[in-house]
Protein backbone atom coordinates (compact mmCIF):
# COMPACT_ATOMS: atom_id res chain seq x y z
CA UNK A 1 0.00 0.00 0.00
CA UNK A 2 2.58 2.59 0.85
CA UNK A 3 5.23 1.10 -1.67
CA UNK A 4 2.51 2.75 -4.73
CA UNK A 5 1.46 5.20 -3.07
CA UNK A 6 5.26 6.39 -2.41
CA UNK A 7 6.30 5.67 -6.19
CA UNK A 8 3.25 8.52 -6.93
CA UNK A 9 4.62 10.99 -4.55
CA UNK A 10 8.47 10.21 -6.53
CA UNK A 11 6.71 11.25 -10.07
CA UNK A 12 3.87 14.19 -8.06
CA UNK A 13 7.44 15.49 -6.64
CA UNK A 14 8.59 16.10 -10.11
CA UNK A 15 5.51 17.18 -11.21
CA UNK A 16 5.45 20.09 -8.09
CA UNK A 17 8.72 21.12 -9.25
CA UNK A 18 7.64 21.58 -13.09
CA UNK A 19 4.43 23.56 -11.99
CA UNK A 20 6.70 25.51 -9.07
CA UNK A 21 9.03 26.71 -12.34
CA UNK A 22 5.98 27.25 -14.54
CA UNK A 23 4.18 29.24 -12.13
CA UNK A 24 7.74 31.52 -10.93
CA UNK A 25 8.83 32.28 -14.74
CA UNK A 26 10.73 35.19 -14.81
CA UNK A 27 10.11 36.01 -18.45
CA UNK A 28 6.23 35.49 -17.38
CA UNK A 29 6.84 37.62 -14.02
CA UNK A 30 9.18 40.62 -16.30
CA UNK A 31 6.20 40.36 -19.01
CA UNK A 32 3.73 40.82 -16.91
CA UNK A 33 5.40 43.73 -15.22
CA UNK A 34 6.07 45.47 -18.95
CA UNK A 35 2.42 45.62 -18.85
CA UNK A 36 2.03 47.04 -15.40
CA UNK A 37 4.27 49.32 -16.57
CA UNK A 38 2.30 50.56 -19.93
CA UNK A 39 -0.89 50.65 -18.10
CA UNK A 40 0.18 53.08 -15.49
CA UNK A 41 2.48 54.82 -17.95
CA UNK A 42 -0.85 54.83 -20.06
CA UNK A 43 -2.77 56.59 -16.33
CA UNK A 44 -0.14 59.05 -15.95
CA UNK A 45 -0.28 60.11 -19.87
CA UNK A 46 -3.93 60.55 -19.30
CA UNK A 47 -2.83 62.41 -16.42
CA UNK A 48 -0.58 64.92 -18.23
CA UNK A 49 -2.74 65.47 -20.56
CA UNK A 50 -5.82 66.85 -18.11
CA UNK A 51 -3.01 68.81 -16.72
CA UNK A 52 -1.65 70.55 -19.94
CA UNK A 53 -5.21 70.83 -20.66
CA UNK A 54 -5.93 72.75 -18.09
CA UNK A 55 -2.52 74.51 -17.48
CA UNK A 56 -3.19 76.00 -21.73
CA UNK A 57 -6.78 77.25 -20.15
CA UNK A 58 -4.88 79.31 -17.30
CA UNK A 59 -2.40 80.74 -19.65
CA UNK A 60 -4.88 81.99 -22.29
CA UNK A 61 -7.03 83.41 -19.26
CA UNK A 62 -3.54 85.45 -18.09
CA UNK A 63 -2.25 86.05 -21.73
CA UNK A 64 -5.87 87.81 -21.90
CA UNK A 65 -5.72 89.69 -18.74
CA UNK A 66 -2.31 90.36 -19.91
CA UNK A 67 -3.63 92.10 -22.98
CA UNK A 68 -6.22 93.92 -21.11
CA UNK A 69 -3.67 95.54 -18.55
CA UNK A 70 -1.27 96.45 -21.62
CA UNK A 71 -3.98 98.59 -23.41
CA UNK A 72 -4.65 100.23 -20.17
CA UNK A 73 -1.09 101.36 -19.56
CA UNK A 74 -1.30 102.42 -23.33
CA UNK A 75 -4.38 104.41 -22.86
CA UNK A 76 -3.24 105.87 -19.46
CA UNK A 77 0.08 106.83 -21.51
CA UNK A 78 -1.82 108.89 -24.05
CA UNK A 79 -3.15 110.62 -22.01
CA UNK A 80 -2.23 114.46 -23.06
CA UNK A 81 -0.01 115.22 -19.56
CA UNK A 82 0.10 119.36 -20.14
CA UNK A 83 -3.64 119.17 -19.52
CA UNK A 84 -3.70 117.69 -15.86
CA UNK A 85 -2.80 119.45 -13.02
CA UNK A 86 -0.46 118.20 -10.50
CA UNK A 87 -3.05 115.93 -8.35
CA UNK A 88 -4.35 114.39 -11.76
CA UNK A 89 -0.72 113.47 -12.74
CA UNK A 90 0.00 112.06 -9.50
CA UNK A 91 -3.48 110.11 -10.03
CA UNK A 92 -2.09 108.98 -13.67
CA UNK A 93 1.02 108.18 -12.31
CA UNK A 94 0.34 106.00 -9.69
CA UNK A 95 -2.23 104.14 -11.83
CA UNK A 96 0.73 103.53 -14.61
CA UNK A 97 2.73 102.27 -12.09
CA UNK A 98 0.34 99.89 -10.48
CA UNK A 99 -0.56 98.18 -14.11
CA UNK A 100 3.03 98.06 -14.69
CA UNK A 101 3.30 96.33 -11.03
CA UNK A 102 0.48 94.46 -12.23
CA UNK A 103 1.96 93.53 -15.44
CA UNK A 104 5.15 92.66 -14.26
CA UNK A 105 3.50 90.11 -12.02
CA UNK A 106 1.61 88.37 -14.51
CA UNK A 107 4.40 88.01 -16.69
CA UNK A 108 6.19 86.15 -13.80
CA UNK A 109 3.33 83.80 -13.43
CA UNK A 110 2.97 82.95 -16.86
CA UNK A 111 6.58 82.16 -17.25
CA UNK A 112 5.86 79.65 -14.32
CA UNK A 113 2.89 78.60 -16.06
CA UNK A 114 4.64 78.26 -19.04
CA UNK A 115 7.57 76.34 -17.41
CA UNK A 116 5.05 73.71 -16.07
CA UNK A 117 4.27 73.38 -19.52
CA UNK A 118 7.85 72.41 -21.04
CA UNK A 119 8.32 69.72 -17.73
CA UNK A 120 4.79 68.47 -18.69
CA UNK A 121 5.91 68.07 -22.40
CA UNK A 122 9.34 66.47 -21.45
CA UNK A 123 7.88 64.14 -18.88
CA UNK A 124 5.35 62.82 -21.54
CA UNK A 125 8.24 62.37 -23.93
CA UNK A 126 10.51 60.15 -21.13
CA UNK A 127 6.73 58.37 -20.71
CA UNK A 128 6.66 57.37 -24.37
CA UNK A 129 10.17 56.35 -24.52
CA UNK A 130 9.67 54.05 -21.89
CA UNK A 131 6.64 52.78 -22.99
CA UNK A 132 8.08 52.10 -26.40
CA UNK A 133 11.11 50.46 -24.39
CA UNK A 134 8.43 48.53 -22.16
CA UNK A 135 6.35 47.20 -25.50
CA UNK A 136 9.73 45.82 -27.18
CA UNK A 137 11.02 44.18 -23.43
CA UNK A 138 7.37 42.44 -22.80
CA UNK A 139 7.26 41.32 -26.19
CA UNK A 140 10.67 39.30 -26.00
CA UNK A 141 9.73 37.24 -22.71
CA UNK A 142 6.50 36.94 -23.83
CA UNK A 143 8.48 35.40 -26.75
CA UNK A 144 10.95 33.45 -24.64
CA UNK A 145 8.01 32.44 -22.11
CA UNK A 146 5.52 31.21 -24.84
CA UNK A 147 8.89 29.25 -26.06
CA UNK A 148 8.84 27.78 -22.40
CA UNK A 149 5.00 26.72 -22.22
CA UNK A 150 5.26 24.87 -25.45
CA UNK A 151 8.11 22.45 -23.70
CA UNK A 152 7.16 22.35 -20.49
CA UNK A 153 3.31 22.17 -20.80
CA UNK A 154 3.27 18.98 -22.50
CA UNK A 155 5.55 17.42 -20.01
CA UNK A 156 3.51 18.41 -17.19
CA UNK A 157 0.58 16.88 -18.81
CA UNK A 158 2.26 13.86 -19.32
CA UNK A 159 2.85 13.94 -16.13
CA UNK A 160 -0.49 14.34 -14.89
CA UNK A 161 -1.85 11.72 -17.12
CA UNK A 162 0.34 9.24 -15.96
CA UNK A 163 -0.10 10.43 -12.42
CA UNK A 164 -4.06 9.83 -13.12
CA UNK A 165 -3.51 6.30 -14.49
CA UNK A 166 -1.53 5.42 -11.13
CA UNK A 167 -4.55 7.02 -8.75
CA UNK A 168 -6.72 3.91 -9.25
CA UNK A 169 -4.35 1.51 -7.47
CA UNK A 170 -3.90 3.60 -4.33
CA UNK A 171 -5.94 3.16 -1.43
CA UNK A 172 -8.42 5.92 -1.79
CA UNK A 173 -8.79 7.00 2.30
CA UNK A 174 -5.46 7.57 2.25
CA UNK A 175 -5.24 9.33 -1.10
CA UNK A 176 -7.38 12.07 0.39
CA UNK A 177 -4.97 12.68 3.08
CA UNK A 178 -1.91 12.88 0.59
CA UNK A 179 -4.14 14.92 -1.58
CA UNK A 180 -5.13 17.49 1.23
CA UNK A 181 -1.52 18.06 2.44
CA UNK A 182 -0.68 18.44 -1.15
CA UNK A 183 -3.31 21.04 -1.22
CA UNK A 184 -1.76 22.87 1.62
CA UNK A 185 1.59 23.19 0.32
CA UNK A 186 2.97 20.53 2.16
CA UNK A 187 6.14 18.35 0.60
CA UNK A 188 6.88 15.25 1.14
CA UNK A 189 3.39 14.23 2.00
CA UNK A 190 4.58 11.09 3.23
CA UNK A 191 8.03 10.13 4.95
CA UNK A 192 9.54 7.43 7.01
CA UNK A 193 9.93 7.03 10.60
CA UNK A 194 13.24 8.21 12.06
CA UNK A 195 13.81 6.57 15.18
CA UNK A 196 11.48 7.92 17.05
CA UNK A 197 10.78 11.24 15.25
CA UNK A 198 8.67 12.30 11.95
CA UNK A 199 11.15 12.11 8.92
CA UNK A 200 9.40 15.61 7.83
CA UNK A 201 10.17 17.89 10.76
CA UNK A 202 11.70 15.94 13.05
CA UNK A 203 9.68 15.97 15.83
CA UNK A 204 9.77 13.39 18.04
CA UNK A 205 6.70 11.23 18.24
CA UNK A 206 5.10 9.90 21.52
CA UNK A 207 5.06 6.46 22.40
CA UNK A 208 1.08 6.31 22.33
CA UNK A 209 1.44 7.39 18.80
CA UNK A 210 4.40 5.39 18.29
CA UNK A 211 2.78 1.95 19.49
CA UNK A 212 0.17 2.47 17.13
CA UNK A 213 2.45 2.14 13.87
CA UNK A 214 2.45 -1.31 14.70
CA UNK A 215 -1.06 -1.96 14.35
CA UNK A 216 -1.65 0.44 11.55
CA UNK A 217 0.43 0.87 8.15
CA UNK A 218 0.86 4.59 8.75
CA UNK A 219 0.33 7.00 11.52
CA UNK A 220 -0.05 11.00 11.28
CA UNK A 221 2.21 13.47 12.81
CA UNK A 222 1.02 15.65 15.57
CA UNK A 223 3.04 18.26 14.60
CA UNK A 224 3.25 18.46 10.66
CA UNK A 225 0.22 15.83 9.71
CA UNK A 226 2.18 14.29 7.80
CA UNK A 227 1.77 10.73 6.95
CA UNK A 228 4.26 8.52 8.59
CA UNK A 229 4.97 5.04 7.71
CA UNK A 230 7.63 2.18 8.97
CA UNK A 231 10.09 1.62 6.70
ZN1 LIG B 1 6.04 15.92 11.39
Amino acid sequence: MIDKILDYQNLDGELIKLEKEFESNENKKQANLMIMFVKNATERTKQLNEEAEKLVKEIAKLQEVELKGISLVEKLSKQDIAKLDDVELKELEQKITGASKNLKELEKRLFGENEKVKRILAEFETTKKKVHIARQKHKEHKKQYDEYVQVAKPKIEKMQKKLKAMEKDLDPELFEKYRELRKDGVFPMIVSLNDKACGGCRTNLPSSTLERIKQNSYIRCENCRRIIYDK
